[in-house]
């Protein structure tokens, strides 16, 4: 694969999920990506996350380009939409599984709950899931060769111990670290734990890629220098780390952003609709007054 190398220019991106409205924590994260662009006189990309075909819809789309104008961003054209980009998951779910680092799991939620015998002392992951038990990782061959001639449905799960190893092999026993910036843009290097997630799926049963493959993909392909995106998805970072090694991908810098919580201390969601920029905008609320909510 060819990463785009952007002639050095650091280049930013905000990346929503067309599920839903975007709501005033979107605002924070997408003004946060654009004004550090702005700042260092690069580039803002903005990429639709949409493997989830199956909760994407177009009228989101068109809803956020709308909602992004609307609250003073520009972004570079044409806009990545990752739904056309499966066999570049497919090429990268390939690379890992010929260093035998994923296994098929045929197994359901139900049938991998019923695997945890003791749920309150299970370990769970940065998400609170609790992780794979593990009950479909040594499959024999002729069971695999069966179920797949059954048809039936199956993720692919990063063997986690096997790809801990093979990235340490990678860094010649270096620990795996990435590029945290803080607020002020002062980097740090922070250490990854991307144990924390377990045999984490790589590719989902119903379609042919998982947020953590897509993203580190598209992030390359695009030549991503700088990720900015809220604290919810620090933890995951390590596990984007750890794929972008095995990957031979280049390591962006990171800049986690605080989260805006509603009356209630909750994260925002996109179910809550009050807050949701286009409710807001119907509202009568100028442009400045959602940018000052956003902190802005
Ligand atoms: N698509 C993700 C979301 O809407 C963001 C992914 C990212 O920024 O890495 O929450």
């Amino acid at each position: 694969m060819t990463h785009a190398t952007n002639q050095g220019r650091p280049t930013f991106r905000f990346a929503p999920s067309p599920n839903g409205e975007l709501h005033i924590g979107h605002a924070l994260s997408a003004l946060t990506g654009w004004h550090w662009a702005q700042r260092l006189g690069g580039r803002f990309l903005l990429r639709i996350e949409d493997i989830d075909v199956a909760r994407a819809r177009d009228h989101y789309i068109d809803q956020i380009f709308e909602d992004l104008a609307w609250i003073g961003l520009d972004w570079e054209t044409p806009v990545r939409r990752q739904s056309a980009h499966f066999p570049a998951y497919r090429a990268q779910a390939d690379r890992l599984a010929a260093n035998g680092l994923l296994y098929p799991c045929f197994a359901t939620r139900k049938e991998i709950a019923a695997a945890i015998a003791d749920r309150a002392n299970h370990p769970t992951d940065p998400d609170g899931a609790p992780l794979y038990p593990g009950q479909h990782k040594a499959l024999s061959r002729d069971d695999i060769v069966a179920r797949q001639g059954d048809g039936q449905p199956f993720a692919l799960r990063l063997d986690m111990d096997r790809a801990l190893t093979e990235a340490l092999r990678i860094t010649g026993g270096a620990p795996i670290t990435y590029c945290a910036l803080a607020d002020d843009g002062s980097p740090s290097e922070v250490i990854a734990r991307p144990e924390r997630w377990g045999d984490a799926v790589i590719v989902r049963k119903d379609v042919p890629a998982s947020y953590h493959l897509a993203v580190v993909t598209d992030d390359a392909d695009q030549g991503i220098s700088h990720v900015t995106r809220g604290r919810d998805l620090e933890a995951a970072t390590d596990l984007h780390r750890l794929l972008q090694i095995l990957l031979d991908l280049p390591a962006p810098c990171y800049h986690h952003h605080r989260l805006l919580l509603d009356d209630r201390g909750a994260k925002f969601a996109k179910r809550d609709g009050a807050t949701s920029l286009h409710t807001l905008r119907e509202q009568g609320l100028s442009r400045d007054a959602v940018r000052a909510m956003a902190g802005f």
